[in-house]
């Protein structure tokens, strides 16, 4: 039964790759990342991993060239999209994929228009950000200069977008977001979480009992998490994942907690609920 819902061929995966130094020395939380990540699962689709990495072409490449080989349905790359020389996102796509840069003449015509708008010509630098690696589509920007652009590299579909966090927000929201929605929509997949509180048993307790139920439900996913002190543990249990038909995932959920409550009799265990993926605990965004 597990793996008609749970299907990791049906899986639909995203790598995020974040660029700037300053992410790396500490100035910038990197809330770009996170907001993405949030997006997708709402979305259905599953970030299955994130890279940090300087401005620097040689690593940069590096990382996407890695990114692109492991195949996955989607790479959203932040950062590097402006007009200084620091700014080189759409250099390093186009060497990681082998692919020349060509001016963009609609990306051109908007930037051109977004610089006249506020008394401005165009200049090398302000040209510079429809240089597209060949193939791509640009993605307007209604918040700043800098185009996005999305290229399709075998079944990858890798999206740039800019480092501002407003920008890059702007892009997905009116540019990306709409097009993965129809698409997830087509193929079905959600994103549930069901979540219940286990009262009186540690964290440490509880490991062994988990290793059991991620054997007979190898693909739901388990995640404690710890909310009580040492002398009054309160542990959140969720289980989730994707799925066509939630009322399944609801009944692992019944399931677990039935074999959570043979195993430690004196616990209180809290009512299943839903839990809302709109608003999960995150901060600093
Ligand atoms: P610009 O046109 O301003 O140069 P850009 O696309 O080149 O934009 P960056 O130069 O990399 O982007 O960063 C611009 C701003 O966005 C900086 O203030 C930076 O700290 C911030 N920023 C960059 N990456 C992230 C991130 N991952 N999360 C949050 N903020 C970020
Ligand atoms: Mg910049």
């Amino acid at each position: 039964m597990n793996q008609r819902i749970f299907m990791h061929s049906s899986e639909v995966t995203a790598e995020i790759l974040s660029m700037g130094n300053e992410l790396l020395i500490g100035r910038t939380v990197n809330t770009n990342a996170t907001w993405i990540c949030r997006e997708l699962v709402k979305l259905g689709v599953l970030p299955v991993r994130g890279v940090t990495f300087r401005d620097v072409k040689e690593e940069a490449i590096r990382v996407i060239r890695e990114s692109i080989q492991r195949n996955p349905h989607f790479i959203f790359i932040t950062g590097g999209l402006g007009p200084t020389f620091d700014d080189i996102q759409l250099e390093c796509v186009a060497a990681a994929a082998d692919l020349a840069l060509e001016i963009n003449s609609t990306a051109l015509k908007w930037i051109e228009t977004f610089y006249k708008e506020r008394g401005y010509e165009l200049n090398p630098a302000r040209e510079k950000m429809a240089l597209l690696p060949k193939g791509s589509k640009p993605l307007f920007n209604s918040v700043g200069a800098a185009p996005g652009c999305l290229l399709s590299i075998n079944e990858t579909s890798i999206v740039c977008l800019p480092g501002v966090p407003s920008e890059m927000k702007a892009i997905m929201s009116e540019e990306v977001i709409p097009t993965i929605r129809e698409e997830m929509k087509a193929r079905g997949l959600n994103f549930f979480t069901y979540g219940f509180y286990i009262k009186g048993v540690p964290e440490s307790e509880i490991s062994a009992v988990l290793t059991k139920l991620v054997k007979k439900y190898p693909y739901a996913n388990f995640k404690t998490h710890p909310k009580g002190s040492e002398g009054n543990p309160i542990l959140d249990f969720n289980i989730y994942g994707f799925t066509t038909d939630p009322t399944l995932i609801a009944q692992i959920t019944r399931e677990v907690k039935l074999f959570l409550r043979k195993s430690f009799p004196n616990a209180d265990i809290g009512p299943i609920r839903v839990v809302n993926e709109e608003d999960p605990e995150v901060e600093n965004i």
